[in-house]
């Protein structure tokens, strides 16, 4: 099983009638990059920078960041990396920060809230980025955007920071892409509109699920309507993809249904150009991608959007998947 997976390492990912797809991989620093290239990963979908920050005894310096930033597009030699911009608050806490008490901090004070509010945070990492952005390629994206106004604030202080740092003398890529994270059932709903200013977008489903069903992604009692299945998942994963595509722009997903086999043929069916995960999950995607074409994914995913509930989604998967 290993060694017949292992044999797709360096092939494309495309569809047995030739619709090709990029299958990358997360991560949460350089000690994952390894695993990515190894597993045939095509390019970094998510890194996860809040883990800098979680593992620092201050807030990591612009010079600290940009080393890291740099090692890891050096590792992935020129391929995509996507490099998410500080997501901490929710759950993810630090040592060094007192964040404000709050009912529901899900709902509050976190990720682009913060860096909006706090740009002197924002934009040392924004320049960080910036002057790493000539080591590899660089797509950097706003985690939890809500509303257009707030992509577009925070595409501003990256356009200023960049300037800045030219008007410094210091050399900044100009082909970095600037897109967004769509986990917040609003954005997903408008994405049409976000598509006329943001590169592109990557879907955080962990996220856009708990706030789409209102359930709590870490709570036992409710996790019942953690469905990722759900034909309302669905049609928000649809309507962005289309969103996107109708301004020629792409679309990734870097949460976890983005790596679950059964998942696979219908977010290939919907459009979905981009598939990050972990490392280990992308030779197998990989085979199924290849073992499918894109006309039987685009009716099974048709097939699916219809169905009532996710039980029903999922039997239709199973069946699929079993001929
Ligand atoms: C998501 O919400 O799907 C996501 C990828 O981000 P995180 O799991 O870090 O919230
Ligand atoms: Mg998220």
């Amino acid at each position: 099983e290993k060694e017949e997976l292992k044999v797709l390492k360096n092939e494309a990912s495309i569809t047995s009638d030739g619709h090709q797809v990029e299958l990358a991989g997360n991560i949460g620093g350089y000690a994952d990059v390894e695993g990515v290239l190894n597993n045939g990963g095509e390019g970094v979908g998510l890194f996860r920078t809040e883990f800098l920050y979680m593992g620092s005894k201050d807030w990591p310096t612009e010079e600290e960041q940009f080393q890291a930033y740099k090692q890891v597009l050096e590792g992935m030699q020129g391929k995509k990396v996507v490099v998410r911009t500080l997501d901490i608050g929710g759950d993810k806490h630090l040592d060094y920060y007192d964040f404000p008490e709050e009912m529901n901090p899900f709902l509050g004070y976190r990720a682009i809230r913060l860096c909006l509010d706090q740009t002197d945070i924002f934009r040392t990492q924004l320049r960080a980025l910036c002057r790493a952005s000539v080591y590899g390629k660089l797509c950097i994206m706003f985690p939890m955007i809500a509303t257009v106004q707030e992509f577009r604030d925070a595409k501003a202080i990256f356009e200023d920071v960049k300037a800045e740092l030219i008007a410094e003398g210091v050399a900044v890529s100009d082909d970095i892409q600037v897109g967004m994270m769509v986990e917040i059932p609003a954005s997903a709903v408008l994405a049409d509109q976000f598509a006329k200013y943001a590169d592109f977008f990557s879907i955080g489903t962990n996220d856009l699920i708990q706030y789409s069903m209102a359930a709590d992604r870490m709570s036992q009692k409710v996790s019942y309507l953690y469905q990722p299945f759900n034909p309302s998942i669905l049609r928000l994963v649809k309507m962005t993809i289309e969103g996107a595509h109708a301004h020629g722009k792409w679309v990734g997903m870097c949460g976890a249904m983005a790596g679950e086999p059964k998942a696979v043929p219908i977010l290939l069916g919907l459009g979905l150009d981009e598939f990050s995960m972990s490392a280990t999950q992308i030779l197998n995607a990989r085979k199924q991608v290849k073992s499918i074409t894109f006309e039987d994914a685009q009716k099974l995913a048709a097939e699916c959007i219809a169905k009532d509930t996710a039980d029903e989604v999922l039997e239709t998967v199973a069946s699929y998947m079993g001929k």
